[in-house]
């Protein structure tokens, strides 16, 4: 049994002054893996907290060797806003702005925006030097399953990728590790290109909870923490293998004509036939509605048109059912 330390990292904004980003230490004092999770670098992506929160409670009782950081709010200001980033304002986009979206701004900045200084005061704490693994864990939006996020050409990312047994593991084959870190680049990407292993995890669903997520996620970080010899034990949860997904067996699924995108009964995470109806697009312009059907046999994954970020200025717009023509609407796994 090993007791988890509550610490703070202090960060500060522009305006008002300096304050804390807490977090738990859990060191069994026996040389191993050093492993960190993050969650709700973006605040509005908060599975990740409480999956963090039932784990710790997991690992203090059967962790018999190496070293954790866990910190479940990373921006706990942005959290407090109900929004991914500490500054979201309209105009401004949720993936594309690198001053204001934490998940792509390390390592920071100490004179910069609000969300450079969050970064750039984590990335000076003693957790990022001294942590061997990262799992950061986002969420997006609720039609697509949660998957995990390895990097394809580092052997141990994958093989962690595949111990969680979340539904889904995505990797670009052609993304390679580099000699050292881009910077600004994502925390995980930091990770990988400094020798050592990052993952991401994209949970199903932002603003809110979901129990069942919350459970298989305490699983999977579980099974990671065993994988990494931290905790004994086999790994649990989901018996079958994950679904894989890269750029040679996606099939995406693109709206014909813009309009609202009607799903049918289909469910994400589970098998399409060809030919199967996914839905229709009911279309603005004409009143006319335009069948959507399966162009193979596969899983759905994604079900939900794609939420081009750029173009809008709030989380908000990614749960209007509107389409562009063109727009991908679905992604299946072909198999
Ligand atoms: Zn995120």
């Amino acid at each position: 049994m090993f007791n988890a330390k509550l610490k703070f990292i202090e960060a500060s904004t522009n305006k008002d002054g300096s304050y804390s980003v807490p977090y738990w230490e859990i060191d069994s004092g026996i040389p191993g893996a050093s492993l960190l999770i993050s969650g709700a670098m973006h605040g509005n992506e908060v599975q990740g907290s409480e999956i963090i929160r039932r784990f710790k409670l997991l690992l203090e009782e059967q962790m018999i060797k190496g070293k954790c950081y866990l910190i479940p709010f990373v921006n706990p200001k942005a959290l407090r806003r109900r929004q991914a980033h500490i500054d979201f304002t309209p105009g401004r986009s949720y993936s594309r702005d690198r001053e204001n979206n934490l998940n792509c701004a390390w390592p920071g900045n100490e004179n910069g925006s609000d969300t450079q200084r969050l970064a750039y005061a984590v990335f000076n704490s003693p957790i990022i030097k001294d942590a061997t693994h990262c799992v950061d864990l986002h969420c997006w939006q609720s039609m697509r399953d949660s998957a995990i996020i390895p990097r394809y050409d580092n052997a141990e990312s994958m093989t962690l990728a595949k111990a969680s047994r979340l539904p889904f593991i995505i990797y670009k084959t052609e993304q390679k590790t580099k000699a050292e870190p881009h910077f600004p680049c994502l925390l995980s990407d930091y990770y990988n290109d400094s020798g050592r292993v990052g993952l991401c995890v994209e949970f199903s669903g932002q603003f809110g909870l979901d129990n069942q997520i919350i459970d298989y996620g305490t699983t999977a970080m579980l099974n990671i923490a065993k994988k990494l010899g931290m905790v004994e034990g086999n790994l649990e949860g989901n018996q079958e293998l994950p679904c894989v997904i890269n750029e040679h067996n996606k099939v995406d699924i693109t709206a014909p004509v813009s309009g609202i995108f009607v799903r049918s009964n289909c469910e994400f995470g589970t098998k399409v036939s060809k030919g199967e109806l996914l839905g229709h697009i009911f279309n603005e312009e004409n009143l006319e509605s335009y069948e959507i059907t399966s162009p193979v046999n596969g899983v759905l994954f994604r079900y939900e048109h794609q939420y081009d970020s750029s173009l809008y200025s709030d989380t908000l717009s990614a749960y209007h059912a509107h389409t562009q023509k063109d727009e991908i609407i679905a992604e299946i796994v072909e198999i």
